[in-house]
């Protein structure tokens, strides 16, 4: 860094994007950065009106700032949507300030705001790299990933619970042909079981004269007599 310029608290460095604007000292929230300057362009010019960069700092309808000249050290601070700095515009002076609105550390990156038009223009379409936007993506795929696992281990429990029915289903199954099997076995192995029961006539007239017995037949006979 050449010694000119090593009061200043900020230097150029590498940033996600690219280049960066990085504080080399403490900056306290309300100091002035840098300014942020170039050549002023007339709308009512043609030729100046009819210059595109991604540079250009409109402060009026009529007034913009061209700060694509490399002198312009102000043109590396980057977007934020979360910034520590803002652009400080003063219309009649034509003039705009970089100002600190957070205490600012060493190592910490400068960025301000650019505002919503260029952030339509520029970041929407490639997707914001600042801090709050990578963090707010990095959070998401983080619920997405945590969304599809839960997926994935309510898809294991049903795989789980289905494969225990089926298992109890058979085990049931098992249970029941042992059972017919048991009993096919007793019906021709096991005669007098079989034949008991048929010879047991006490057990069938009970039956029989249960069934027959009209005790309430025979009441209401009564009373209607
Ligand atoms: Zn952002």
């Amino acid at each position: 860094m050449p010694a000119s310029l090593s009061h200043k608290p900020y230097r150029v460095g590498r940033s996600r994007t690219g280049l960066g604007l990085f504080a080399t000292k403490p900056i306290k929230k309300g100091t002035k950065i840098i300014r942020y300057f170039g050549p002023l362009l007339d709308s009512k010019k043609k030729d100046e009106d009819a210059i595109e960069n991604k540079y250009l700092f409109e402060l009026t309808n009529r007034w913009t700032i061209d700060g694509s000249i490399r002198e312009n050290v102000a043109r590396y601070i980057n977007h934020a949507c979360r910034p520590n700095a803002e652009s400080d515009v003063k219309p009649r002076k034509r003039k705009v300030f970089i100002r600190a609105i957070k205490d600012i550390e060493p190592g910490d990156e400068i960025n301000y705001d650019y505002g919503t038009d260029y952030f339509k223009a520029y970041l929407k379409p490639i997707g914001c790299k600042c801090d709050a936007c990578e963090k707010k993506r990095k959070k998401k795929r983080a619920e997405a990933r945590a969304e599809r696992l839960r997926l994935k281990e309510k898809a294991e429990r049903k795989a789980k619970r289905e494969a225990e029915k089926v298992a109890e289903k058979r085990a049931r199954q098992r249970k029941a042909g042992a059972k017919k099997v048991a009993k096919a076995n007793g019906k021709l192995g096991n005669g007098k079981t079989l034949n008991g029961k048929h010879l047991n006539g006490h057990n069938l007239t009970a039956a029989a004269g249960k069934r027959a017995t009209p005790s309430k037949r025979g009441a209401a006979r009564v009373l209607q007599a």
